[in-house]
């Protein structure tokens, strides 16, 4: 095994090139895998047309939007200045979709408007954006797509699934009748039909949920061609931790499709939004060992990392679980989560270097301080946090403490490493001051 786990090209070597070039703390992803990733969504099985949208929250990077946009992907945007980032990233607005929580006025309004003038598809999420859209829409004869909120979900946590009643994503079954009365007031046209369960849920609610939103397009959408079934394909992060089988969901919703047309005539496109599936395996954060603490007899070994909850706070938002690696200075794997190397029966909590109580990487989902087995690391280490491309570097409180917002590196296909994030510099942090 070359590298640090079973999936990823990158090695002890790397991690110490990229820490000794651009300085520990940063954030190192993976060309292959996410090279990879998009290839097993786009043969993704399918009926009569497949469009891959990657959800760009996930990681929001230019250099990334560009490489996955590059392989054929579209993109889901969560707001409108997402839809202005890709865009001037270079990707074309007729390969974006909006799908989101706000409801744009003013100048933002007439700009979405002319983006969608030039093709930016516009996903209707509530009742008061079909309201502000449909005059526009019925003079432009612009067909819209509809998120239905199916009133069951999925997710990872609580707090992560969208379709159940807790949350407020898309227009609610009961609101149904009134959007459909709406749009017939102004000939408008539902072509798409789009349900996103949550993230990170079981595979099995996925496939449910293909049932469950085929049945509603074929009662309610004559109209609808495509049908979005959203992202929340999970991946494995730590060992032994379930994966969606996208060619195996593939083959079943290939399966309803085909159903559905022997008894509609109606040959539907499939459309699937992967965030994480498409990033979270390929990033790693590289962190240094700054100290070694102990509390008592009577309680825990503590690693102080250089680089916590500002890079990724996935644990404190949900309990989620990454795993560890060590690299010497010099490059050597002294540990892995992944193949049986020993522990020597050392565990500890990793904590970051913020004043707050929460950061830590090895918390359990009721945000407790969860004590990991791995070898004890030397001062100087470099411990990486692995599973880091999704929802990392694009959602993590990176100013707290005044930390600086950290690098973002890509391991070339060609095994250099590139910068495409410089780190932010304390004038960058302050310059808005006034
Ligand atoms: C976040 C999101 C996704 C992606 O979810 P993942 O779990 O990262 O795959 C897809 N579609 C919509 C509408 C989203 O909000």
């Amino acid at each position: 095994m070359g590298g640090l786990n079973p999936f990823g090209a990158v090695t002890g070597a790397d991690i110490a090139a990229a820490a000794r070039e651009y300085g520990a703390p940063l954030y190192l992803y993976d060309e292959a895998t996410i090279v990879a990733q998009c290839g097993a969504m786009l043969s993704m099985p399918n009926a009569y047309g497949l469009t891959v949208r990657y959800a760009m929250k996930a990681n929001s990077s230019r250099a990334l939007l560009q490489l996955i946009n590059q392989q054929g992907l579209q993109i889901d945007a969560s707001s409108l200045m997402e839809v202005r980032r890709a865009n001037l990233a270079g990707v074309p607005l007729d390969n974006i979709m909006l799908t989101t929580q706000e409801v744009q006025r003013g100048e933002d309004e007439q700009e979405l408007q002319r983006m969608m003038l030039q093709g930016l598809k516009f996903n209707v999420c509530s009742l008061l954006q079909l309201r502000r859209i449909a005059p526009f829409a019925q003079q432009q004869g612009i067909d819209l797509s509809i998120r239905l909120h199916p009133g069951v979900g999925s997710g990872e946590s609580a707090s992560r699934n969208t379709g159940d009643h807790y949350s407020c994503f898309g227009v609610h079954l009961s609101d149904l009748e009134r959007a459909q009365a709406l749009a017939q007031e102004f000939g408008l046209r539902f072509t798409q039909v789009h349900v996103h369960i949550g993230s990170g849920g079981d595979p099995q609610k996925w496939q449910e949920n293909i049932d469950r939103e085929l049945e509603l397009l074929e009662r309610h959408f004559a109209e609808a061609r495509s049908v979005s079934f959203g992202g929340g394909l999970k991946v494995a992060r730590m060992p032994g931790e379930l994966e969606a089988d996208v060619e195996q969901l593939g083959l079943y919703a290939k399966q309803r499709i085909q159903e559905f047309y022997h008894r509609t005539s109606r040959k539907l496109r499939m459309e699937v939004e992967p965030g994480t599936f498409i990033v979270a395996g390929s990033g790693y954060i590289l962190t240094e060992v700054l100290d070694k603490k102990s509390t008592g007899d009577q309680g825990f070994q503590f690693i102080v990392a250089g680089g916590g909850m500002e890079l990724n706070a996935r644990p404190l938002l949900y309990g989620s679980q990454h795993p560890f690696y060590i690299v010497s200075p010099e490059g050597e794997l002294r540990w892995s989560e992944f193949g049986d190397m020993p522990t020597n029966g050392y565990e500890a909590i990793v904590v970051g270097h913020c004043c707050e109580s929460g950061d830590a990487q090895s918390l359990d989902d009721s945000g407790r301080a969860l004590p990991r087995p791995m070898r004890e690391p030397e001062v100087g280490d470099l411990l990486v946090i692995g599973g880091a491309g999704a929802y990392c570097a694009s959602m993590a409180p990176f100013n707290y403490n005044s930390h600086l917002q950290a690098p973002e590196v890509l391991l070339q296909q060609d095994g250099r490493l590139r910068l495409i994030r410089r780190r932010q510099s304390l004038l960058q942090l302050v310059e808005n001051e006034l």
